[in-house]
Formats: C-alpha cells, sequence, structure tokens
C-alpha cells in the first residue's frame, strides 16, 4: 500500500483525509479550501460560489464510494444540477459541503439535507456540517429569520440584517478572500475576512465587494 501524500489546504496545511472518496479527488478539494483558526473553524471553499450561495465542487467519474449507478440515492445532486454528460457517468458536480459530509459521513440520502452549525454556507469543515430532513432545514431557515430565496423580504433576512442574499454575500466572501490570499495573508487574517464581510452586510446593504 503506498502511502499518500497529505491532503492541504490552500496555505498548506494538512487536513487528512476521510473514508469514503478517492484521495486525488479530496486533495483537489482540499486545495480549494483555507481552514480558518479556532474559534472560528471554518474551512472555507475558494472556488466561485453558485447562485444559491453554495460552492460547487467537480468530481471526474463516479468515484468507488460515490458511483451513482451504485448510490442511486446520490441522485439529488445529479436532479438539481446536470451539467452535460454526467448521465453517462463523466462526472457530477457537487455542492461542496455536501461532498465534505458525504466524503466523512458516506452516502446520504435525497431527502438528507446537510446542514451548517456555523451559518456560513461556503464552509465545509467536518465539525460544521449535521444531517437534517428537508423540513427541519426549512424549519432552521425560518427559526434563524431567513429564507433559500433571494428578493425583498429574503435578501433583508439574510443573516439577520445582509441585503446581499446568499449569493451576493458568497460572492463578496470569495471576492474578498482570494483577494488577501493574493496579498499574502495568514489564515488569522483571512479570519478577520470573513468577520469583515459579515459586517460589512450590516452596515453597506447591497455591497458586493470589499476594500482591503
Ligand atoms: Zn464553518
Amino acid at each position: 500500500m503506498t502511502t499518500e501524500p497529505p491532503a492541504v489546504d490552500r496555505l498548506g496545511r494538512d487536513v487528512g483525509y476521510p473514508p469514503h472518496v478517492p484521495a486525488g479527488d479530496w486533495r483537489r478539494f482540499c486545495r480549494q479550501t483555507v481552514v480558518l483558526p479556532a474559534p472560528t473553524g471554518c474551512v472555507l471553499w475558494l472556488k466561485p460560489p453558485r447562485s444559491d450561495g453554495y460552492g460547487q465542487f467537480w468530481v471526474q467519474g463516479p468515484g468507488p464510494e460515490l458511483a451513482p449507478a451504485a448510490e442511486p440515492t446520490l441522485l439529488e445532486d445529479l436532479a438539481t444540477e446536470p451539467p452535460a454528460g454526467d448521465r453517462a457517468g463523466r462526472g457530477r458536480v457537487w455542492r461542496a459541503h455536501r461532498y465534505a459530509y458525504a466524503a466523512w459521513h458516506g452516502p446520504i440520502g435525497p431527502d438528507v439535507q446537510v446542514m451548517h452549525s456555523c451559518d456560513e454556507p461556503l464552509c465545509v469543515a467536518r465539525e460544521h456540517l449535521d444531517v437534517g430532513t428537508n423540513r427541519q432545514n426549512a424549519n432552521d431557515r425560518e427559526h434563524r429569520g431567513r429564507t433559500a430565496r433571494t428578493g425583498l423580504l429574503g435578501a433583508r433576512q439574510w443573516g439577520g440584517a445582509d441585503a446581499r442574499g446568499p449569493y451576493g454575500r458568497a460572492v463578496a466572501l470569495h471576492q474578498a478572500l482570494l483577494a488577501a490570499l493574493a496579498a499574502g495573508a495568514d489564515a488569522e487574517a483571512l479570519d478577520a475576512v470573513l468577520a469583515d464581510v459579515g459586517a460589512a452586510g450590516e452596515a453597506h446593504p447591497g455591497q458586493l465587494s470589499l476594500d482591503l
């Protein structure tokens, strides 16, 4: 058995290996993340966000543990995000946080929602992800005072005060993280970026980018 090289985040920190996905896919996944220090502890997705504010990850070909044919309960992502050629088994797009959860815990059913205890949609931290039903997720959103849809009501309710909506906020965070990384930011500085992006949504509704 060969020894795999460490799976590291964008800043080179070892993330470790989950049991349910191929090592090569996981290394590629981790290089698209950055691990924030405690107590935040979020692992933020660095690729452009989806329109719903979540990260997305392309997996080429069905992995042995995540093969659509072998695990029909995993077709949920295919149904919601079918890229060209997907059904031919050449690959599939996952929401990044769902992929991370399945990587650590194994296959998840179509009615299972992966939720964030940190309330950060771009987070893929193992410790911040938990599962619930669609109904639980809807109740959770309602409880937190936000909806999944953008628009006046949903946007106003996002995060309690963020007028940018899920996608606008995700884009702002994505841009801010990439700019900070390009400027040589360390993990502590990125932690501050996350806080600043959250605060900017409250202070400057509608703003889509930050001056760093
Ligand atoms: Zn998190």
